[in-house]
């Protein structure tokens, strides 16, 4: 029995790559429409810090993970002292907190762009100054598709910069206690393109990273990712030292996404920089659900459950497009393509903004 947090698409596709493996699934998620209700073996209805759901949980699963990574990190040493819990919570805790994840990749290895915490509006424009002058705010928690962010250029001004942080949720005049500010700045990356690596540890050592995906935004969300990135072999090796290096500075147990920016040809220094990572199966590894034999929700779920990590056996090129909103009306037509996969995520409501499916096209 796996257990789940969170009953979102991700919770969704590890359930039903969990059943194909012969496991039961418990999911636990406030939302009683979570699209994995539908397809779990059991469902717990509550909140993530609800103890008496927290002891069911506990009870029931051999073996608990997570879909996101703002699941109350106390809901999961809680539950880790009862029943073994992967990926471990230091690969939990650094996900959470956006400067905190900065710091460990660099110690890691991985390059950054340039970043500073931003903790007092009357910091701001020496901060934009001293990162080059355009640079990108965000929350360092809780952000997700683009959210809690803003886009600063040039010096705003005291005015400017506490209604900026009044609109992100921060306080202008500072935290409480020191580290524990709300905001990071990081400099504006001028990227050719973005990356992503989907890479996966056993319990053993084993490490198996799926081929680097190209990955297109649009408004801060996800649109598309494609296989083969088309990037030349020293940007993807790169990419994928840096996963492994990633994956092993943390003794991963499970799957992982790291998000990348591919430089342009014209800067000095590294042609490769981190954005973040995910302690989690990746929306940009959807696409090896149909052109890999083992998919990343497979590899996962065999990991977490005491396997080792395979060779997934990719087997074609391929691109995945994201249902957002009112995309998702255009399935009949999606329908009829040829060597198209069509997903959705059983949402009830269609919403602006919304993941609600995907499609992968074998190329
Ligand atoms: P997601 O949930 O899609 O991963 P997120 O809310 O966690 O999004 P980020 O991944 O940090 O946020 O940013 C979303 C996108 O915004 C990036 O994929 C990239 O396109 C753009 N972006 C973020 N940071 C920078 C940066 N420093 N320079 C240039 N573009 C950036
Ligand atoms: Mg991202």
């Amino acid at each position: 029995m796996i257990g789940i947090l969170g009953g979102g698409q991700l919770g969704r596709m590890l359930c039903l790559a969990a059943a194909k493996l012969g496991h039961r699934t418990v999911v636990l998620d406030p939302d009683a429409q979570a699209p994995a209700a539908q397809v779990c073996s059991v469902f717990l209805p509550a909140a993530y810090d609800d103890p008496e759901a927290l002891d069911r949980l506990a009870a029931l699963a051999d073996v608990v993970t997570y879909e996101f990574e703002n699941v109350p990190l106390l809901a999961v040493s809680a539950l880790a002292d009862r029943v073994p819990v992967f990926p471990g919570q230091l690969a939990l805790r650094t996900a959470q907190d956006r400067l905190v994840e900065k710091r460990f990749l660099n110690d890691a290895g991985i390059p950054t762009t340039r970043y500073l915490p931003l903790d007092r509006a009357a910091d701001l424009d020496a901060v934009v100054a001293e990162l080059g002058g355009t640079v990108i705010v965000k929350t360092r928690r809780l952000g997700y598709d683009g959210k809690g962010q803003a886009r600063v250029v040039g010096p705003v001004g005291l005015a400017g910069a506490r209604s900026l942080f009044v609109e992100l949720g921060a306080d202008p005049d500072g935290p409480d206690q020191p580290d524990e500010g709300h905001l990071i700045a990081e400099a504006l990356v001028d990227f050719e393109g973005e990356l992503s690596v989907i890479g996966a540890r056993d319990a053993r050592g084993g490490v198996v990273c799926f081929a680097p995906t190209r990955n297109v935004h649009r408004e801060g969300i996800l649109a598309t990712s494609s296989v083969p990135s088309g990037w030349d072999a020293p940007v993807e090796d790169a990419a994928v030292a840096y996963t492994t290096a990633l994956l092993e500075a943390f003794g991963y147990v499970g799957v992982l996404g790291l998000e990348l920016f591919v430089l342009a040809d014209r800067h000095d220094g590294p042609r490769l920089v981190a954005n973040e990572f995910a302690p989690r199966v990746h929306n940009s590894g959807h696409w090896t659900e149909t052109a890999c034999v083992v998919s990343q929700f497979e590899q996962h779920i065999r990991v977490i459950a005491g396997g080792s990590v395979v060779d997934p056996g990719w087997h074609s090129a391929c691109e995945m497009t994201n249902l957002i909103g009112h995309d998702v009306d255009r399935v009949p037509e999606f329908l009829a393509v040829p060597r198209t996969s069509v997903h959705l995520y059983g949402k009830v409501e269609v919403r602006p903004g919304r993941k609600m499916g995907h499609v992968t096209r074998l190329l």
